[in-house]
């Protein structure tokens, strides 16, 4: 894939901007706060729709302005195709793929598809499991829709399934009057999804090792293993069938915990990837310079196993790439 063609108004402090990109490796170059990293976030929001610095819209308008645009003209292997973002103060932005409004946000991710790799991503390894399972959920997004789906069914069920925990305790009737249901979604959800992840992190792995390996002389090996909160045999998360049953299990026999606790304990939502280097966890035991290796190194498998699956690569944005 590639970026041919960005014109940008008014975002962040970016006032217009048409820039043509080279075929190859593009360098941006400037002071500190001139514009390198906003650049970058207008490219990676025509990938996924939003912000990857933030959740509030409004902010990428520049200060002062009602409305901001960026339009990016990018190439797949089959042809050459354009993702437009408006954005006005207090309206819903708009994305419109060659020139057709998109309704859905499932519509266009995964449509121009990117890599990206800042200071933050450090965090992949020494930080808490939702750092993981995000950068999971982007690159699976982007690679299949069916997951973003699944994904998006799974949230809206488990905010539903917490709610209705949260008044159990003044109503345990209606409680178990119908909480079977929303657990057998979950659980059916779940399963797909744990799938998907299992098998991203079984390809990924390969390539990390590889290029962790090279990165360090091969003195080092890292390894990366799905973690379900299901608990079952690894090769499990294959079956769908199995990994269904198991989380109903889980979700039908432990009412009093989860009433206990507030909140749904079971699911992918409380999933992780354990990481190892030499076989020492990698949270606990990396040093700075092999997190900073580490994460590189799951963000360029990242862009292989998406080149393996979609039969191209992605365009990688780095960002302070130096610094790291
Ligand atoms: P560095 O080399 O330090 O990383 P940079 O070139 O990546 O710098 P950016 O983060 O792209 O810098 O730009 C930061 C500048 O953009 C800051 O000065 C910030 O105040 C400004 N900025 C952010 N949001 C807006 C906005 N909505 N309107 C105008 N300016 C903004
Ligand atoms: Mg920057």
């Amino acid at each position: 894939m590639e970026c041919n063609k960005i014109s940008i108004r008014n975002f962040r402090n970016i006032e217009a901007a048409d820039i043509t990109f080279d075929g190859g490796v593009n360098i941006l170059c400037g002071e500190n706060a001139q514009g390198k990293t906003n650049m970058l976030e207008a490219i990676h929001f025509t990938s996924l729709g939003k912000s990857f610095r933030t959740t509030h819209d409004e902010e990428l308008i520049r200060f002062g302005e009602e409305f901001c645009e960026v339009s990016l003209d990018f190439t797949d292997t089959v042809r050459r195709q354009n993702i437009t973002v408006r954005m006005m103060q207090g309206k819903k932005k708009q994305i419109e793929h060659n020139k057709n409004k998109v309704t859905k946000l499932s519509d266009v991710v995964g449509v121009f598809r990117t890599v990206l790799f800042c200071p933050e991503h450090l965090s992949l390894i020494k930080e808490g499991p939702g750092e993981r399972r995000n950068f999971l959920d982007i690159a699976l997004s982007q690679l299949y829709p069916m997951y973003l789906k699944s994904l998006q069914r799974y949230n809206q069920i488990l905010k539903q399934r917490n709610q209705l925990i949260k008044a159990a305790e003044d109503d345990r009737a209606t409680f178990e009057a119908t909480v079977d249901l929303w657990s057998a979604q979950l659980a059916h959800e779940a399963a797909i999804i744990a799938r998907y992840r299992y098998r991203y992190i079984k390809m990924a792995e390969e390539h990390v090792k590889r290029f962790f390996g090279e990165m360090t002389g091969e003195r080092e090996t890292p390894t990366l293993v799905y973690l379900g909160s299901s608990k079952q045999p690894i090769e499990e998360y294959e079956d769908v069938a199995k990994t269904e049953a198991a989380y109903l299990e889980l979700l039908n026999t432990r009412h009093d915990r989860e009433i206990g606790a507030g909140c749904t304990l079971w699911g992918i939502h409380k999933d992780d990837i354990r990481i190892t280097i030499n076989e020492k966890e990698a949270r606990a035991f990396a040093s700075q310079g092999q997190q900073r290796s580490l994460a590189l190194a799951m963000k360029l498998a990242e862009g292989e196993v998406c080149a393996a699956i979609t039969g191209e690569r992605p365009v990688f944005l780095f960002d302070d790439v130096f610094s790291e």
